[in-house]
């Protein structure tokens, strides 16, 4: 008889067969742009920390500072003995950057997009979603129990169809800023034309977008040129450009005082450390104050394009720092991965369910840490390999 062990087990080998066995490469020390993996130095290109701010000194400080301040955890919920000074004054900070009138923070951008959905809309209403979205805005509309139709990528008239006609008391349409996984950038102004005309309220998860894009780092409704009316709720994660951990959602009064009594992934989960808020606080200032980080990071982005297009590497269209070659399967996405990491490289392979069948490719994204030698080493290596 078949005990669960066995099914599972059966299920892990289907896995590994089929190229799709995830595994997690081990960081011995070194940091997040240069790590040791095993023994051996390698290059990141595929961490989130675009501006190099894991490991920036007075976010390093802060982080420091804070802990001698308030110890470590934060010892309960926002809503028990949790919420503190460095939150607040993060959460102010991170409304006045964002342009709304308040902001509130979560553990994580999982959690935030789980929050604002399950708060938002529940059986009766309608969730419209881009077909790429991040998984955890998908697990949002599922969990929420709306009524979820999904319309084909990037396509702001095919979610006007979605939208058209559709049952729901309350409609939002939901979307990433920046996908995550094809570094493109949503039609958020048709989007938000849509959602007007629908009556429909617009969520941008901008993950990807916040600290890099626009001149002010202030993410893609910056870039796009966006007013908070027609994107009422922002969703940002500090995990990526803040290089620390956690995330936003800012907007009106309204809505944030409505997350604080109905989101759940706010109520029933320990507030993230206090010290942890003064390492983004730091964050957030050298976002507004280092523009040429941003810079930096463009100036990378251009180098990598023009050298992987010199060499006829099968490159996107994406405008940011995430930068996919598309490796088609499974199989040949881990081979180039793992030649790539006996270089000295690490790019993650990324396959289904992920991203769509026949769409395995190298998620390779680029950072204001990276100097353009580092970039040229990825490009002749690839070229080697490809
Ligand atoms: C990474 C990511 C998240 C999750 O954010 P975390 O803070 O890592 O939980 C949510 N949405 C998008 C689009 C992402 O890329």
């Amino acid at each position: 008889m078949n005990t669960w062990e066995d099914e599972l087990r059966s299920e892990l080998h289907r896995r590994h067969a089929a190229s799709l066995y995830r595994r997690r490469a081990l960081r011995t020390a070194g940091t997040v742009a240069e790590p040791i993996v095993g023994t051996a130095p390698t290059i990141n290109f595929c961490s989130n920390d675009y501006l190099g701010l894991s490991t920036h000194p007075a976010v390093v400080d802060a982080l420091k500072a804070g802990v001698d301040h308030y110890g470590v955890g934060a010892g309960a919920s926002h809503l028990v003995t949790g919420y503190c000074e460095a939150h607040a004054r993060l959460e102010q900070e991170v409304a006045a950057f964002a342009g709304r009138e308040r902001a509130l923070v979560f553990a994580s951008g999982y959690l935030a997009n789980l929050g604002a959905v399950t708060a938002l809309v529940g059986r009766n209403d309608l969730v419209v979603a881009d077909r790429l979205n991040h998984a955890s805005l998908n697990d949002a509309a599922l969990l929420s129990r709306a009524r979820l139709r999904r319309y084909a990528h990037a396509d702001a008239t095919a979610a006007e169809c979605c939208l058209a006609g559709g049952p729901g008391r309350r409609k939002l349409v939901l979307t990433d800023g920046v996908f995550s996984m094809d570094g493109d950038i949503a039609p958020l102004k048709g989007l938000a034309q849509v959602c007007s005309r629908h009556a429909a309220v617009l969520v941008v998860d901008d993950a990807h977008g916040i600290g890099v894009l626009g001149t002010g780092g202030r993410g893609t409704l910056e870039a796009l040129g966006l007013s908070p009316a027609e994107v009422p709720v922002l969703i940002g994660t500090f995990g990526k450009a803040f290089g620390a951990c956690g995330a936003f959602v800012a907007g009106s009064e309204a809505l944030i005082e409505s997350l604080i009594q109905a989101a759940r992934t706010y109520i029933y989960t320990t507030a993230p450390p206090p010290a942890l808020a003064e390492a983004v606080r730091a964050a957030l200032q050298v976002i507004c104050h280092e523009p040429w980080r941003r810079e930096r990071l463009s100036t990378n982005i251009s180098r990598f394009r023009e050298g992987a297009r010199a060499r006829d590497l099968p490159l996107g269209t994406s405008p940011t720092p995430i930068q996919p070659l598309m490796l088609g399967t499974p199989e040949r996405a881990l081979a180039v991965s793992a030649s790539l990491a006996d270089r000295g490289f690490m790019v993650s392979a990324i396959r289904p369910p992920t991203v769509p069948q026949g769409t395995a490719r190298l998620r390779i994204t680029l950072s204001a840490a990276h100097s353009a030698s580092q970039i040229d080493q990825l490009l002749d290596a690839l070229e080697e390999l490809l």
